[in-house]
């Protein structure tokens, strides 16, 4: 299939106009001047996207997707309340099913938006029905939570049972599907080097340092070392976690003292305490990290861990913002997440693109009269794409496979239009999709070379029967006690 362009923007080479992609199978096979490839390849179908600009899927580094039905649902609470509200209601109010919908919303809404790999720690495993179900490529990482060191072998074995129950309902997928598939048209079938459950990597998730006891993370750790399965913790989100661990005191502790959880503040930030635990490594995908002191970014680097930077929920939240010029300076690899829609509220990464553009760290320490200028300097609309591809791609360890248009990727492929009044006039494609474009000018989703989205429509889910699923469980929260 050759897919013609306005533009193409490879984003690890310079873009270029009147541009075609080759996909052939899951892959790119090779791409170019549109003129030349059709020479080359005559064979080929073409699909045209002349209003539209093709670039690399973006990659989206945290996510949450089964808590997407909770969007507008969790809104002006004090950040100790929004995570009690949310767990209750995870818990309490809503069963399995009802989150697979919700993940799956969530899946929807990515591929609607252009997002075609995510990173998402789940609690329950409906993400793994949803990105199955789907076609999105994830990472999905099974949490575990327990602050009490004398839970920590019973929440071990927990893990790694849920761990082998993934991998099992991976190989028998999909047999107890809950969510039927759309037809899908045989030109768009994946070939069968490329099924969907290669498109996912399992890995685990000891939630944060107030969540997870000094052993269990210890025990976790030593768990993925040998199954060799990649670790993602949140670290240095709040200020609440601050107080916690440098002076054991603040909302947590108080949580802690009410439900019986012996703690003891290691008195340093998230990142050393992690550190001295151990449990930093060049597998380690650190979410937040918006305190930091100036060691803890050394420490990041020298570990060669790489971060999730989640702008907008991070603003929304309160947390403040991570100092990403700080982070830049270092070697580190860095990606871009939207975080859950409980707290964004919405999976859009043109509008994390811009938050990381107007990161306040960008006019920080730059001479008087010149902040704009410098601020562009350093970071501009390019580093912005990049962030949201390429360098997504390196935060997963998956840059040799996705993350920009290169011969023999993985066809992980958009076209965003940029024909619209809000677009217009594009003078260069890259600044017009970063600064102007939104989510909903995306035409196109493909996924390893099959399309997911196309001409507006979704091409394996059925969305009024999603939409309809989402309204029941809406009425089931809104009675659902306070
Ligand atoms: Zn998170």
């Amino acid at each position: 299939m050759i897919l013609l362009g306005r533009w193409v923007v490879p984003v690890s080479s310079p873009y270029f106009e009147n541009g075609a992609v080759v996909v052939e199978q899951d892959k790119i096979l090779d791409f170019g001047p549109s003129a030349t490839i059709q020479a080359k390849y005559r064979q080929h179908q073409i699909r045209s996207y002349p209003d539209a600009a093709i670039l690399p899927g973006f990659v989206n580094v945290h996510t949450h997707l089964e808590l997407t039905v909770l969007r507008g649902y969790l809104e002006n609470l004090p950040f100790w309340n929004w995570i009690q509200k949310l767990t209750r209601t995870k818990y309490q109010v809503l069963t399995y099913d009802e989150l697979v919908v919700s993940a799956l919303l969530g899946a929807v809404e990515a591929i609607r938006a252009g997002i075609t790999t995510v990173a998402d720690p789940m609690d329950l495993g409906a993400s793994l029905e949803a990105v199955l179900t789907s076609g999105l490529r994830a990472v999905l990482y099974q949490e575990c939570f327990s602050p009490k060191e004398e839970e920590a072998d019973q929440v071990l074995e927990r893990l790694q049972r849920k761990v082998e129950e993934l991998k099992e309902k991976v190989n028998r997928w999909p047999e107890d599907a809950l969510f039927p598939a759309t037809d899908q048209s045989s030109s768009t079938t994946p070939s069968d080097t490329e099924r969907p459950h290669t498109r996912l990597t399992l890995g685990v998730s000891p939630h944060a340092p107030y969540t997870v006891s000094r052993s269990l993370f210890q025990k976790v750790h030593t768990y993925a070392r040998t199954q060799k399965i990649p670790v993602c913790i949140h670290a240095a989100e709040s200020r609440a976690e601050i107080q916690l661990l440098e002076k054991g005191l603040g909302p947590i502790m108080q949580s802690y003292r009410t439900r019986g959880v012996d703690w003891q503040p290691p008195e340093c930030s998230p990142v050393q305490y992690l550190h001295r635990l151990g449990v930093i490594t060049d597998s380690t995908l650190l979410v937040h990290c918006v305190h930091l002191t100036d060691h803890d970014y050394k420490l990041i680097e020298s570990e060669k861990a790489s971060v999730a930077h989640c702008p907008k929920s991070n603003w929304k939240l309160g947390h403040g913002y991570m100092n990403l010029k700080a982070m830049r300076q270092r070697q580190i690899r860095l990606g871009l997440g939207t975080d859950s829609v409980a707290s964004n509220n919405n999976m859009d990464l043109f509008e994390e693109m811009r938050f990381a553009l107007f990161n306040p760290s960008w006019l920080e320490a730059t001479p008087a009269g010149s902040g704009m200028k410098a601020s562009i300097l350093a970071f501009g609309a390019e580093d912005a794409l990049r962030l949201a591809t390429l360098g997504g791609a390196e935060a997963l360890g998956m840059s040799s496979k996705i993350g920009s248009i290169e011969i023999s990727k993985q066809a992980d492929l958009v076209a965003i239009d940029l024909s619209q009044p809000h677009t217009l006039p594009v003078f260069s494609p890259v600044t017009a999709l970063v600064l102007s474009a939104r989510a909903s000018d995306v035409r196109m989703t493909m996924v390893g070379g099959e399309l997911l989205l196309e001409e507006g429509k979704m091409q394996r889910v059925s969305e009024p029967m999603l939409c309809r699923a989402v309204e029941k469980i809406r009425e089931k929260m809104l009675n659902a006690p306070g």
